[in-house]
């Protein structure tokens, strides 16, 4: 296994010859079906989200005798598996999704790939899967990108928004039918062109709150980002929808505090000028979450991490102490939350639409993302 050689090479600047995850050479035969140049054309023209995937791989195994090691850059291609393969069976897996960004000078940077690295780590540890070491992941990604940076969109329209969505994944490879961690483990990263999560501006979700199904438990998985987690919330998911909801609110499993919104994160802000975010263990502690609460002075809100419970969140909502509200993550940055559905009790949040700190949170964060504006906290990780 390689190391990020050069010691002459700040930890932000990587270089595409010189890494860990060393390109694999190109096959000679020709590729079945269109063109990668034709696909990529196609791709990047109606990215949407999830559907398209880019040329490139970065891929490591783990065993237990041997540790990490084949890390490298190859094809995108189809995985061959056994049908023990432990994933399949016992669900040992975790991933991570944080995104590329092509700036209007053309370079390409990666959004804080070491939080997701040390958020990636603490998953392992509770699935019992061996830790990548964070030089390693970040590393990963930043060569996948440069192999694949042609597929990075240029963002273009109103919104301006699209990237190159980046989804490492490390699952139980070991084809093996008995109940304990795997000894043999693969590791993936794959890379997903994404549009603006809003084609049409910015507007309001309504959330479910869920009282039929628990997310997570204290001693449970839900500060993982795990698979599992996302299984057991589907259904939830569906009963949001045919209530005419966007998303589930999901309540502890007292049923007494608000959590998260399942893919995000939530934040309220209220009349005296906070920034309020729950404080829990068996929530997901998002990157872009943490981003929002740093920013926050700069818009005049004192960021709070505390439990909430739901009867202050609706109370405050009918009184007016809850003057906004917004979920937060990756994939949308920030999603206004305008009203909740309790049972049959249906809060508007104030007068129902996205509030000024929201988009002005929301617009911020984009534009540090995109070098729109300088970046004090060092949060951007260059490529090539
Ligand atoms: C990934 C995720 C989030 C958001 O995290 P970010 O790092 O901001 O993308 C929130 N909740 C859950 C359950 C998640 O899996």
């Amino acid at each position: 296994m390689g190391e990020i050689a050069d010691a002459g090479l700040t930890r932000t600047s990587y270089h595409f010859r010189v890494t860990s995850f060393p390109l694999q050479s190109v096959p000679v035969h020709p590729e079945k079906g269109p063109s990668s140049d034709e696909r990529r054309a196609a791709a990047l023209a109606d990215p949407g989200f999830g559907r398209h995937f880019s040329d490139h791989v970065a891929r490591a195994r783990w065993t237990s005798d041997g540790g990490w090691d084949d890390t490298r850059i190859g094809r995108l291609a189809d995985l061959a598996m056994h049908p023990a393969s432990a994933v399949m069976h016992y669900g040992q897996s975790i991933f991570e999704g944080l995104k590329a960004y092509r700036h209007s000078d053309d370079s390409i940077w990666v959004f804080r790939p070491d939080r997701n690295a040390a958020r990636f780590a603490r998953s392992a540890e509770r699935l019992a899967l061996p830790v990548l070491p964070e030089e390693l992941f970040v590393d990963s990604v930043v060569q996948l990108v440069a192999a694949d940076a042609a597929w990075v969109p240029t963002p273009s329209g109103p919104d301006g928004e699209q990237s190159l969505y980046l989804r490492p994944v490390m699952y139980a490879s070991e084809a093996f039918l008995g109940v304990r961690p795997a000894k043999e483990i693969t590791y993936l990263a794959m890379a997903s062109p994404a549009d603006a999560y809003f084609a049409d501006g910015v507007h309001g979700v309504r959330l479910w709150v869920c009282r039929d199904w628990v997310r997570a438990a204290p001693g449970g998985t839900g500060a993982a980002k795990c698979g599992g987690n996302y299984a057991a919330s589907l259904v939830a998911q569906e009963q949001a929808r045919a209530r005419g909801c966007d998303q589930v609110l999901w309540l502890d499993a007292q049923q007494r505090h608000i959590e998260e919104s399942g893919t995000m994160n939530l934040c309220l802000v209220t009349d005296d000028g906070e920034l309020l975010t729950p404080a829990s263990e068996t929530i997901l502690d998002g990157v872009t979450r943490d981003s929002l609460l740093t920013l926050a002075g700069e818009h005049g809100l004192t960021p709070v991490m505390r439990p909430v419970e739901l009867a202050e969140l609706t109370a405050r909502i009918l009184d007016g102490g809850i003057t906004e509200a917004f979920a937060c993550g990756t994939a949308a940055v920030i999603t206004p939350v305008t009203a909740l559905l309790d049972g049959d009790r249906d809060l508007v949040v104030a007068d129902g639409r996205p509030g000024p700190a929201t988009l002005a949170l929301r617009e911020h964060l984009l534009d540090l993302q995109f070098g729109r504006r300088p970046d004090p906290y060092g949060w951007l990780r260059q490529v090539g």
